[in-house]
């Protein structure tokens, strides 16, 4: 069996009679982002703490690459800090003497060597390149972030853990930040954030929620949730193209099961907005409701131009076909097919990106 990366098992921490983690259980995947959501107060903090060595359970175990971190001694700690964790904080915690290049080559320094060549390349991989010298005062709350995930980064840690990263930067230095984060991931990094914001969260592989330090019960969708996403987004797009407003109670009346909690967990993803008794689908949630819409369509026209079945027996199939087909897979049927402008209904394809534009 191939090891989690984190593996939190049945972990409780108690502050004197506050149980800031009680029994919380789940794994990671090697090269997931994952951001861990909920109130203040919550555990979120704890949790990050103890998986860096920070802090200690109180009971249970939280493993990193099958190292039990509560079992490592003062030197093993030390090692599995500077070789296997990128810490990126909410307060930078730079050394206010140090300059730029000199606070992130510290971090080398609890690694094995200083190699100031590696610091200033990791500080230029942040936009730094011009600030080398300054020190903390000298630097912007975003750029001294900045020095903060070059200084993560420089011993090229497989684990980033990330507490609210842009809990104290303007909109502008968030960006940023969460650009570098997008970039590290892409390489295969594994990152744990800390976030309260839902469009924070939302850009993660999955979230994962506590409240008074258990995982909240919607933690984990579910694939069951996901198809049931998909039939109300679809639905909502759908009344988008024959024009009718997309009012609650129509919404909650085609054919979605439970609609009111569904709409509700749109909502809290960031997929839709619920206004004067309207929904809307968000950025985020058009782009996947457009996914949704023609990976059906295009199912339809594959069932029926391609394997020649009944329009009405298409119809029921392709339902099935559109939660499971992947990005590349429909843009190869989509070639396939010649780029085919409707379904075979006549309902148009949203166009995707193999699409030759007009
Ligand atoms: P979050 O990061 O989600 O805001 P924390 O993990 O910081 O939450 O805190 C969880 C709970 O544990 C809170 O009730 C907090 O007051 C308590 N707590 C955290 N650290 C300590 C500590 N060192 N001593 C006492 N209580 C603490
Ligand atoms: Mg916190």
């Amino acid at each position: 069996m191939m090891t989690a990366m984190v593996q939190i098992e049945n972990l409780r921490k108690e502050f004197g009679n506050v149980r800031a983690l009680d029994g919380v259980t789940f794994s990671v995947e090697a090269g997931e982002w994952i951001a861990i959501m909920g109130p203040s107060g919550s555990g979120k903090t704890t949790l990050i703490n103890i998986l860096g060595g920070l802090d200690t359970p109180t009971s249970g175990h939280a493993l990193v690459s099958g190292t039990d971190v509560a079992r490592l001694d003062e030197t093993g700690l030390t090692r599995f800090r500077a070789e296997k964790i990128g810490f990126v904080f909410q307060q930078f915690h730079l050394v206010p003497y140090l300059s730029a290049v000199e606070n992130v080559m510290l971090a080398q320094y609890f690694h094995s060597t200083t190699d100031e060549k590696d610091a200033r390349a990791a500080l230029e991989r942040v936009g730094l390149g011009d600030r080398l010298n300054h020190v903390p005062a000298q630097l912007s709350g975003g750029e001294q972030q900045r020095v903060a995930v070059a200084r993560a980064l420089i011993n090229h840690p497989k684990l980033i853990l990330a507490d609210e990263p842009t809990g104290n930067l303007d909109e502008a230095n968030e960006e940023i930040i969460l650009g570098l984060f997008r970039e590290l991931h892409a390489e295969g990094h594994t990152v744990l954030m800390v976030t309260h914001a839902a469009s924070i969260g939302q850009m993660a592989d999955r979230r994962i929620r506590l409240a008074h330090g258990k995982l909240a019960p919607d933690a984990e969708v579910s694939v069951e949730d996901e198809v049931q996403f998909d039939h109300l987004l679809e639905q909502v797009w759908i009344f988008g193209e024959e024009g009718l407003t997309p009012e609650l109670d129509r919404v909650r009346r085609s054919g979605v099961q439970d609609s009111a909690a569904i709409i509700a967990r749109l909502k809290d993803l960031g997929l839709l907005d619920v206004r004067h008794n309207e929904v809307s689908l968000t950025a985020l949630g058009e782009n996947r409701a457009r996914d949704i819409v023609r990976r059906r369509r295009l199912a339809e026209r594959l069932l029926t131009d391609t394997f020649s079945v009944a329009e009405r027996e298409a119809d029921s199939h392709a339902c099935k076909f559109e939660h499971i087909i992947s990005p590349e897979l429909d843009q190869r049927i989509c070639t396939f097919l010649g780029h085919p402008k409707t379904c075979p209904h006549g309902n148009p394809i949203p166009p995707g990106r193999c699409c030759p534009s007009r």
